[in-house]
């Protein structure tokens, strides 16, 4: 039986491919390596990878249009590596559905922790669908009563917070970007307006932290947007 979990690795530099394989591998994935956007797409319906980690910048395609591409039949978590360090391809490839973003030079401390927040929201995905209660630390969130629990004591949330709440919930470990919130709320483009947004953020924090120590459960992805249970 084999349960390691198979990544793909989108990426034409050798160096960085070849030294993202050998530390994958190490801690016991499966890995497989392509150097083009074509070979990528190709892999991925050959052997049906759980993660991906790609490159933007590849010699045939944009990364960008891989995103675009896959998303149009699977959710699988894309996890984006690229050396553009400019914001607006960032959040382009998190609003295409990209889950999370590397910057490189990265650290590989740094993207086994992402892979292991993308494991566990796929681990969570088949669980949750079924479930009317979402536990997690201190939170508790009643699907049927519409509740929310900090600890055992209920919190009021207003509909549009609970609204975002389930929406980062759902989206455990992903990066979700300020315009993808907004729309998703309130229905409508932001065009660059995040206040009412951030205004809503820090609302949600209080009523689900405890105390002084605030709300670990949500990260501030800074100038892109947030995430749920980032770690
Ligand atoms: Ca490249």
């Amino acid at each position: 039986m084999d349960s390691k979990t198979k990544i793909l690795v989108i990426e034409d530099d050798k160096y960085i491919s070849n030294f993202i394989a050998v530390s994958l591998k190490k801690e016991n994935y499966d890995v497989y390596i392509s150097q083009s956007a074509a070979d990528g797409l190709f892999m991925f319906s050959s052997y049906h990878p759980d993660i991906i980690l790609l490159d933007l910048g590849l010699p045939d395609q944009d990364g960008l249009e891989i995103i675009k591409e896959l998303r149009q039949f699977t959710e699988i978590p894309i996890l984006v590596v690229s050396a553009r360090g400019q914001e607006n391809d960032k959040i382009e490839a998190l609003d295409m559905g990209a889950s999370d973003y590397v910057t490189k030079p990265f650290h590989m401390g740094e993207l086994m922790a992402r892979i292991r927040v993308a494991e566990r929201a796929l681990a969570l995905r088949g669980v949750n669908s079924e479930e009317t209660i979402y536990k997690f630390d201190y939170l508790t969130v009643d699907y049927e009563k519409r509740r929310v629990l900090v600890d055992d004591a209920e919190v009021h949330l207003t509909p549009l917070e609970y609204k975002l709440l389930l929406l980062l919930i759902e989206n455990q470990g992903k990066v979700l970007t300020h315009n993808y919130i907004i729309r998703k709320i309130w229905g409508y483009e932001a065009g660059g307006d995040n206040k009412s947004l951030r205004v809503f953020m820090a609302n949600l924090r209080r009523k689900i932290g405890k105390g002084d120590s605030g709300c670990h459960l949500i990260s501030t992805e800074v100038g892109v947007g947030y995430r749920f249970l980032g770690e």
